[in-house]
């Protein structure tokens, strides 16, 4: 039953006069309008915690949230303009794959299918409220829109080659390796997405950056990156060549995804030091260590034995290699022996624009404003 009665109001609303004095900060940029509030000037523009109006984003004080943005629309595909026809046919001969490697190639399936949708939610739910730019907020939304393509990507995989659709959207709560490394991931969002979670203590703003590691250095910088090598180095081998295709556009995109995260941890990093303190540095390269681990259990699990090119060492090698330089590019030391790349190409494939231009080799027209009809 509600209660009506005086004592529920013995904590009474603040004036408007006490906002006026104590200003709250609108993190959101859906709170009351301050009819009063000034033009923004960059000076007051700041990544988290920021006191200026977010709705207004010029002038710009971030050109690289920009850059990424129109990089990222640059970018523009769609899965089903890759046709599906030589993997369908491989897909179902009866000898074109061993068993191994459909057991690596559906793992592989599962683990992207579930991790693009917990990617997505965690930047909509957790990380677009509380970083408070909106340039940067520009990107996300950009790349919100990308998680969606990726997601499709896997729905039309699915369909294409009548795939189970239940054993491999569940795959990430039936296949233990593949549940450690998202449930590992997910501890670090989920005091986040709690509605009364605010930024503005040391405490919340390093729980913040956490969020920040685990999704974008660790899922989108660590985690798909061994991914994306198992499935191009079929592709190499003219094995599944509909999904290398794919899986080379998504690592296009999920490029920009890590280094938007790395960029947006450093320039944290530089507007609040004092967040920055060496145990919280170790911290992060102890994040960086555990989830290398769990990769390479995840390795063993999918490629028990191995075929051309590839196998479980191989795999973990190239992780060790790649979080050493994701601690780079945070400003920590290594959290692994120096180690050579085992997938040289892998670089390769990353600057898909020098090999080959999307739009030069499709005949695909998007409709812009010319091609709408009026009729
Ligand atoms: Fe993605
Ligand atoms: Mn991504």
């Amino acid at each position: 039953m509600l209660d009506w009665s005086e004592t529920t109001a013995a904590t009474p609303l603040p004036t408007p006069l006490a906002l006026k004095s104590q200003p709250a900060i609108d993190q959101t940029g859906l709170g009351v309008i301050d009819r009063a509030g000034g033009r923004v000037s960059v000076d007051h523009k700041r990544m988290i915690n920021c006191r200026a109006d977010v709705n207004q984003l010029l002038p710009l004080k971030y050109r690289w949230a920009w850059e990424k943005y129109l990089a990222g629309c640059n970018n523009h595909w769609m899965p089903t303009e890759v046709s599906m026809q030589a993997d369908i046919a491989l897909w179902k001969s009866r000898d074109g794959l061993t068993e191994d490697e459909r057991r690596a190639i559906k793992r592989n399936l599962g683990f992207f299918a579930a991790s693009e949708s917990l990617v997505a939610n965690n930047i909509v739910l957790a990380i677009y409220r509380h970083l408070t730019n909106p340039e940067c907020r520009q990107y996300l939304l950009r790349q919100s829109f990308e998680e969606a393509v990726h997601t499709h990507t896997f729905q039309y995989i699915v369909e294409s080659l009548g795939l189970d659709e239940g054993e491999l959207f569940n795959m990430y709560r039936e296949v233990p390796s593949i549940t450690d490394k998202a449930a590992w991931a997910l501890q670090h969002t989920q005091h986040l997405e709690d509605p009364d979670f605010r930024t503005g203590t040391p405490e919340a703003d390093q729980a913040f950056l956490r969020d920040l590691v685990a999704f974008y250095v660790i899922f989108e910088g660590m985690w798909f990156y061994t991914g994306f090598a198992q499935i191009l180095s079929l592709g190499r081998r003219n094995k599944m060549v509909g999904i290398a295709e794919q899986y080379q556009y998504i690592l296009r995109d999920e490029s920009i995804h890590l280094n938007f995260g790395i960029d947006v941890i450093n320039q944290i990093k530089i507007e609040n030091p004092h967040l920055w303190t060496k145990a919280f540095q170790e911290e992060i390269r102890a994040m960086i260590r555990i989830a290398a681990e769990l990769e390479a259990a995840y390795g063993r699990d999918t490629m028990p034995r191995g075929f051309l090119g590839l196998n479980a060492a191989l795999c973990e090698t190239y992780m060790h290699f790649i979080a050493n330089r994701r601690c780079a590019q945070l400003g920590l030391s290594r959290v692994f022996d120096e180690t050579e790349n085992p997938f040289p190409w892998m670089s390769e494939a990353m600057d898909l624009k020098k090999e080959k231009n999307f739009f030069e080799t499709r005949v695909i027209e998007y409709q812009n404003g010319g091609a709408l009809d009026w009729g």
